[in-house]
């Protein structure tokens, strides 16, 4: 089971706390993204460390951006890759998520490639058109890639204090399984009292937090919740 905890741009907990918290709770890998200001004291921390997003280039006229070799260089484990907010606040297509995944997989770096329905669109019965069209373009670009791992995130529940119930996050991942045979992790406003019961569901192999990773004490509880749960 893994547990990322996405602190998108928020400062997040003191790294060196957090790592002695997590450091005890067997049975699961925790990952913690902060903003790239962080990743170097994460590191040093012993946290095992993602960046939010990486660029397919490794050097280059690109600015914002950061590069794969850039975050191996700082000790730093993997990426973030397609989450619904680079999609929706910056124009992230699909075809762009692939390469990032591609470049990162290539470099060495593990990735979390995010995928996840708008309300609109799973109201109008289209969520599976569309997860299926997130997810062809990364298989086309990576394939099982051994260190690829996928989030479901629908995006009526990230931030919104609405989670999926087991049963439509068991659905929901089931289906993405079934076009691309990775861990899926579930993320949306997943906190320590809905953790246990979204983390029994055989097809969520973990999850994606956002708002409760900024708080060590319910990071850690979601961690223990899957320590205990199926896998
Ligand atoms: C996220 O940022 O990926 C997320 C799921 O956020 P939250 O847990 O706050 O809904």
């Amino acid at each position: 089971m893994i547990v990322a905890g996405n602190w998108k741009m928020f400062p997040g907990p003191d790294p060196a706390v957090l790592a002695r918290r997590v450091a005890g709770i067997a049975g699961v890998d925790a990952i913690v993204c902060p903003p790239y200001v962080s990743l170097a004291r994460c590191v040093e921390a012993g946290l095992t460390t993602f960046a939010q997003n990486v660029h397919w280039e490794n050097e280059g006229a690109y600015t914002g951006e950061i590069s794969p070799s850039m975050l191996l260089g700082l000790g730093v484990a993997g990426s973030l890759v397609g989450h619904s907010e680079r999609r929706q606040y910056f124009g992230e297509t699909d075809e762009g998520v692939a390469r990032r995944a591609q470049a990162a997989l290539e470099a060495g770096l593990g990735v979390i490639a995010c995928v996840g329905e708008t309300q609109e669109q799973r109201d109008s019965g289209d969520m599976e058109v569309v997860l299926r069209i997130q997810v062809d373009a990364i298989r086309d670009a990576c394939g099982a890639h051994e260190r690829l791992v996928l989030a479901y995130e629908p995006v009526w529940a990230i931030g919104t204090g609405r989670t999926a119930t087991p049963e439509m996050a068991q659905e929901a991942h089931a289906f993405v399984k079934s076009l691309l045979d990775r861990p899926v992790l579930y993320g949306g406003s997943v906190k320590a009292e809905n953790a246990d019961e979204l983390m029994s569901q055989p097809d969520v192999d973990g999850a994606l937090v956002g708002g409760a990773s900024l708080d060590v004490e319910s990071f850690a509880s979601i961690c223990q919740a899957a320590a205990h749960s199926h896998s």
